[in-house]
């Protein structure tokens, strides 16, 4: 009776929708399976359609560090749809979040607001393109930076997945100019950068990478790719979709102390809503047109409801700072998995950063895709649903990050911990 819901509405979803899902990464592909539908969230546990709880860690891919309906956020959102959804004309709740972004982001002196992050990552390539006035990009391998056609190139997680690091239906004219490195290489970067950066307009890079599994950057890595574009005149990228105030509220480049040149932002963000924005120095967001001749643009760019969504969020985490309290329960979660998993003998690595953490069915320190792709997907496939059975909810993949939220609480972190355990004694042999 619980099952039939899900199946029914999977096989209804699937007449409608391609694959039955939004968004490839959703359909459970890479764990087999079906996805659960779900109905409502409320703190760290969503309810699907079945009436069924489960203790969610993908927390809408990283958008929501406060956890689900977060009743302030909420409480603003309601009052914002009474005013009206989309005006299309400037609103002066826009100016008060780009002053908030500007403050909190390092790299931001203008920002621009998207409504999503892949939008985001295509005007700033786009900007810093025009400013440069050439044509080449550099990104690495694993990274996603969302669907742009010249992006989609060992793009990590979703096409990782699906075994499709190159989609079809992009020519291969689109990503001629698009160059792919290695992550955590700097000598690779130096020797592309020394031979090609007349024609290099940007080193675009996510800071942490979170869409091969979470993937730290070495000691040096940002710092030297801060130094090489400024040695060479390219212009440095962060991708902040998923680590802008997910490390600290200053985002990646607040936590390491490395400033670029440009800022993509999405997820978090919004506080849920559809939203992201990128920014820079000034002088390099001023070619973005009505002011330059880099054009870019949006319907419903600014949206009231997004923006206030996206304010009423910042305002909490810059009122409660919780990212210590967020990273030592985080830091207690994954030392608990790694001791369960060492003291049943099986080989893991966990990498985690603030928040955000990956569990690798791997001997080896994950460091780049190379090693995050020869991981056992099969011990994680039969973790993901043992770990469902047990009302647990991961992001559907091996290559995903997975978030702790500000309403994680400790008796979560203990039925996860011995949720593993139960799992690993169960999957090991
Ligand atoms: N950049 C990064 C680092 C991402 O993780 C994502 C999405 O997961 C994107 C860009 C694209 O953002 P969106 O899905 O909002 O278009």
């Amino acid at each position: 009776m619980v099952k039939k819901v899900k199946m029914e509405l999977f096989k209804k979803a699937k007449q409608f929708i391609p694959g039955g899902v939004n968004s490839p990464v959703r359909s459970f592909r890479s764990v087999g399976g079906e996805p659960i539908f779900v109905k409502e969230g409320k703190g760290s546990k969503i309810y699907d359609s079945d009436g069924r709880e489960f203790l969610d860690y993908c927390m809408s891919w990283g958008a929501l560090i406060l956890g689900h309906a977060y009743p302030e956020v909420i409480k603003k959102i309601k009052r914002a749809v009474e005013k009206g959804t989309s005006f299309g004309i400037p609103t002066e709740l826009e100016v008060e979040f780009a002053k908030e972004i500007t403050e909190a982001v390092p790299s931001c002196e203008l920002v621009r607001l998207t409504s999503s992050g892949t939008e985001a990552v295509m005007s700033a390539v786009r900007v810093a393109r025009g400013f440069t006035r050439k044509e080449k990009i550099v990104k690495f391998e694993g990274c996603y930076h969302g669907h742009a056609d010249y992006l989609l190139v060992k793009a990590g997680s979703g096409a990782s997945a699906l075994g499709i690091p190159d989609s079809l239906g992009v020519p291969e004219d689109f990503t001629k100019h698009t160059m792919v490195l290695p992550y955590n290489d700097l000598e690779a970067v130096a020797s592309a950068l020394k031979t090609q950066s007349k024609e290099v307009a940007a080193l675009i890079v996510e800071p942490v990478c979170g869409n091969m599994g979470v993937i730290l950057p070495e000691e040096g890595f940002l710092k030297g790719l801060r130094e090489l574009c400024d040695q060479y005149g390219v212009l440095l990228i962060f991708d902040e979709v998923i680590t802008g105030f997910r490390l600290s509220y200053g985002g990646a480049q607040g936590y390491f102390g490395i400033t670029p040149d440009l800022t993509c932002l999405g997820k978090i963000l919004g506080g849920g809503l559809p939203l992201g924005a990128f920014g820079g120095k000034k002088e390099i967001m001023e070619c973005v047109a009505p002011l330059g001749a880099v054009y870019q643009a949006g319907t419903l760019s600014g949206n009231p409801v997004a923006v206030t969504a996206g304010l009423a969020n910042l305002k909490v985490l810059k009122k409660k700072n919780p990212y210590r309290p967020l990273e030592e329960k985080t830091l207690v979660l994954c030392e608990g998995l790694k001791e369960t998993a060492d003291s049943l003998g099986v080989n893991i690595q966990i990498n985690r950063i603030a928040s955000m953490f990956t569990v690798f069915f791997s001997e080896e320190k994950v460091k780049n895709y190379k090693n995050a792709d020869s991981q056992s997907k099969k011990l994680f496939k039969k973790m993901y649903h043992s770990f469902l059975e047990r009302k647990i909810y991961f992001a559907p993949s091996p290559f995903e990050a997975n978030f702790v939220s500000m309403m994680h609480s400790d008796k979560d972190i203990k039925k996860t911990i011995l949720a593993f355990s139960e799992t690993l004694t169960k999957i090991k042999d």
